[in-house]
């Protein structure tokens, strides 16, 4: 099964969209020798101090990248959400031709300033990896949302932190835009997840905690 937006990708777009979908899983090498890494991360989270969750998430990236032999990938751990109507941000992966790329997570939901549930932080983290993996241990040359790259998220959640949890999901909740996200870095946000969506991004998971 194909996503919608598959009709309106041109042929090369669609050969990529399909090489993503054929691929359910990624295989982390004796995944549970990073276990220390994912405790560590929980810790820095539940201490809501946004440095320290960063030198925890750069951590595992670098522990899971080293085991899967590609590329590193700079880790940045921001505090609020940005959001706007489409909802709220979670995470992003950006890339530049001849620099490190990038994954940001956000770790306080935008309508309460709450630190987000572990297992969310994580799998937005996660998410960002995929994409980051998409490039350097998939070789695509772009990255889609397929049913094959969900599957591939969910997979390396299950090798870190076991079965998935049931996750309830709401309606997005309006928030006020947050001051500190320029507007450039929201408009390319946005549409980052237009191009591989081809639509808004979806509402985001409820952090039930
Ligand atoms: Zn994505």
């Amino acid at each position: 099964m194909t996503f919608p937006y598959y009709d309106r990708l041109d042929q090369r777009q669609q050969a990529i969209y399909r090489a993503s979908d054929a691929v359910t899983r990624i295989e982390v090498n004796d995944a549970a020798a990073l276990a220390t890494g994912v405790h560590a991360l929980e810790t820095a989270l539940a201490s809501e101090a946004r440095a320290g969750v960063q030198a925890a998430a750069q951590a595992l990236a670098d522990g899971l990248l080293d085991r899967l032999g590609v590329a590193q990938v700079g880790v940045k751990v921001l505090a609020v959400r940005p959001s706007r109507g489409w909802g709220e941000l979670h995470g992003l992966y950006e890339r530049e031709p001849g620099q490190r790329a990038l994954i940001s997570v956000w770790m306080r939901t935008a309508r309460n300033k709450r630190v987000v549930a572990f297992r969310t932080f994580l799998r937005t983290f996660l998410h960002e990896i995929c994409h980051h993996l998409d490039y350097e241990h998939l070789r695509l040359v772009d990255s889609y949302h397929t049913e094959g790259f969900f599957k591939r998220e969910s997979s390396l959640v299950r090798q870190l932190i076991g079965a998935p949890a049931r996750v309830a999901r709401t309606q997005i909740q309006p928030a006020e835009p947050d001051p500190r996200l320029s507007a450039r870095r929201a408009a390319e946000a946005l549409a980052q997840c237009r191009r591989v969506l081809g639509r808004d991004p979806p509402a985001p998971e409820r952090d039930d905690r």
